[in-house]
């Protein structure tokens, strides 16, 4: 049964573990359900409890993308039509499905390719001008669900938070996550009064700063983006990446997601490096690190990383 939609959701558990000898909390959102979970649950969240008005939900993106395959079980539990377009699917994909692709193909995910289609134009472009008009009545949902639509199910996430706090009686806390579309950390500094923390996973800190403006129009604070000095290319394997992917499950037994979290965790470590070393902050505040989930998406990503390591590509 799905926890998310039972009336009496009580949230995601908190854990505290050891990782190179620093002590952080963990949310596990990758717990809420097995079928829907991370940050994508939190974001379908208001359409799972409000919404059954629409008989078909379009949104395009990645066909190994988390978002996805969430959608997939979004439309599944509604008997929604799933219309989901993307530039097209790679060749080994499609020779050999599996991960988000495979699992939303079972939950009946129309998965529509249009590259050939679309020549010049973006995906969203494509779908705003040939798609949307002919399908009045669906809805659409915008890349990653980055929408107002995410809001609430992100601010009962910033409750759950408060409240742990509170009981923990913490008065400070700062909150780490990783960053795609940055919806997740926006929403989630609206509705918190410790400071978010984040990094840019898909473009530069310019697109994510833009991102943030974009969906707050200004009108309330955004979190704070950390960097590294070296830069990473969305979606590309590194072996830095899987080092601190598997020290983690070492560690603290916990499994990751491969696309963001590496680079959520090589952040946050060198954030901690510079709390320790900073003489006058004798006391920093405890770090709470958001588990978004997406671990179904570590099946491709582990098959990337096995060819790498197979290549000697180091
Ligand atoms: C989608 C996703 C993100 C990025 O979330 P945004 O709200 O787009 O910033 C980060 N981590 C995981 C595991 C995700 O699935």
């Amino acid at each position: 049964m799905v926890v998310m939609i039972a009336n009496n959701f009580v949230g995601s558990p908190v854990d505290q573990v050891v990782f190179d000898g620093n002590s952080v909390f963990i949310k596990r959102d990758d717990l809420l359900d097995p079928a829907f979970s991370g940050n994508k649950a939190r974001k379908l969240y208001y359409l799972l409890e409000n919404d059954d008005s629409h008989a078909k939900v379009i949104s395009y993106g990645s066909p190994q993308s988390n978002f996805l395959y969430s959608l997939s079980e979004l439309a599944k539990l509604k008997q929604w039509k799933c219309d989901f377009y993307v530039d097209h699917v790679p060749r080994f994909l499609r020779d050999n499905p599996a991960g988000n692709y495979l699992r939303a193909r079972n939950n009946g995910a129309n998965i529509i390719s249009i590259h050939k289609e679309k020549d010049t134009l973006s995906i969203e472009e494509y779908i705003n001008k040939f798609v949307l008009p002919e399908e009045e009545c669906a809805l659409f949902i915008p890349e990653g669900g980055s929408s107002p639509l995410a809001e609430p199910g992100i601010k009962k996430l910033a409750e759950e938070i408060t409240q742990w706090a509170e009981i923990e009686k913490m008065d400070d806390v700062k909150v780490m996550l990783p960053s795609g579309t940055g919806t997740t950390a926006l929403y989630l500094q609206k509705h918190l009064d410790f400071e978010v923390l984040t990094c840019a996973c898909v473009g530069a800190n310019e697109y994510l700063e833009d991102q943030f403006q974009a969906l707050s129009k200004g009108a309330f604070q955004h979190p704070t983006i950390l960097s590294m000095q070296k830069k990473h290319h969305f979606g590309k394997v590194y072996t830095e990446f899987y080092d601190i992917w598997l020290s983690l499950k070492k560690q603290t037994g916990i499994e990751f997601e491969l696309l963001y979290d590496p680079l959520g965790w090589l952040t946050l470590r060198g954030y901690m490096q510079v709390q320790k070393n900073n003489v006058e902050q004798s006391n920093p505040p405890p770090i709470l690190y958001i588990h978004q989930g997406g671990v179904l998406g570590n099946d491709t990503m582990l098959a990337r990383y096995n060819r790498m390591k197979r290549m000697g590509n180091k």
